[in-house]
């Protein structure tokens, strides 16, 4: 396995020009687009990895999905009464189905507005304690008792987060999202800013694949029902308004972020984590899909096969 995730590294490094790094949030620019990295972590907690697999990157939109989970721990499927189960077929921070449709209900937990009110659902007494909540259960699902939150990238985030301010406000005004819109907003930008690497996203693709119990301790960390219901959103909107095509190419659920990487759960196999700056279009790693892609295909981890 180390040699053929080795190999992957070196073949794909060539897609990296084809896109640019995320400069929308300014931190966020400063990432060197030409690092790569991969590590897969088996059942039995085996660890493979190649590449820069040591560097530090903020968890961005990969957050979703720990958020999700602690919404449905706190609230079961009554989450869904706020936010839908669909894939939008829009850009992650789009908002024109938002105020175009009806009810006005966020499609799915992945895009900004639908996140951003699962995190306003997050029970808590006060915004510190919902941000300690949350670091706690991505400490729980990596194994990684150092996560931290990168202050660079949350203040960059907090200076030019007015896209994610207007989705607030206008879920805020039809009743969608409870609470204070600022205390919200600040937990939102705090998570997107925790600080992981490949190892952590691997480790976390791996416990939801072993359905929800930590390869690491063994511990059940989410319950069952609701790491199913993380895989099924992953691979339905994981990669924002790609998702269908990711599906149809690689073929098993992941998640991505802005800063570069993806994690990715196999049921019953394994965990991936990816990192690759350089982003497509759509804001998925361009080195990031190719290698998932050559993974897949090598190891036959489609999960239609
Ligand atoms: N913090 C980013 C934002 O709110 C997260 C987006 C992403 O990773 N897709 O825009």
């Amino acid at each position: 396995m180390n040699n053929l995730l080795n190999k992957i590294i070196n073949d794909t490094k060539i897609y990296a020009n084809q896109g640019e790094v995320a400069t929308y949030i300014p931190e966020l620019s400063k990432m060197n687009k030409n690092i790569s990295g991969i590590v897969v972590v088996d059942m039995e907690n085996n660890i493979y990895s190649a590449g820069d697999t040591n560097i530090k990157f903020t968890i961005q939109s990969m957050s979703n999905i720990v958020t999700l989970i602690l919404a449905l721990m706190d609230h079961g499927e009554k989450v869904f009464d706020k936010v839908g189960k669909e894939p939008s077929g829009d850009p992650f921070n789009s908002l024109k189905r938002l105020t175009n449709i009806n009810t006005h209900k966020p499609f799915n937990p992945m895009i900004n507005a639908g996140s951003i009110t699962i995190t306003s659902m997050v029970k808590a007494n006060n915004k510190e304690e919902r941000i300690e909540r949350i670091i706690k259960l991505i400490k729980d699902l990596s194994g990684n008792k150092d996560i931290e939150i990168n202050m660079d990238v949350y203040n960059s985030e907090l200076k030019t987060g007015d896209k994610n301010r207007s989705i607030a406000y206008f879920l805020k005004d039809k009743n969608i999202l409870e609470g204070e819109v600022c205390d919200v907003l600040d937990t939102y930008f705090k998570q997107c800013s925790i600080e992981i690497n490949c190892f952590d996203l691997a480790n976390i693709g791996a416990t939801l694949a072993n359905d929800g119990i930590s390869t690491i301790s063994g511990k059940r960390i989410v319950p069952s029902e609701y790491a199913t219901i993380a895989k099924a959103f992953m691979f339905t909107c994981g990669m924002y308004d790609d998702s269908g095509e990711f599906a149809v190419e690689v073929g098993i659920p992941a998640k991505s972020g802005v800063s570069g990487g993806i994690f990715c759960s196999v049921p019953n196999k394994m965990g991936i984590g990816v990192l690759g700056p350089s982003l497509d279009k759509k804001g998925n790693s361009i080195v990031g899909i190719e290698m998932l892609k050559i993974l897949t295909n090598e190891k036959k981890l489609c999960i239609f096969n």
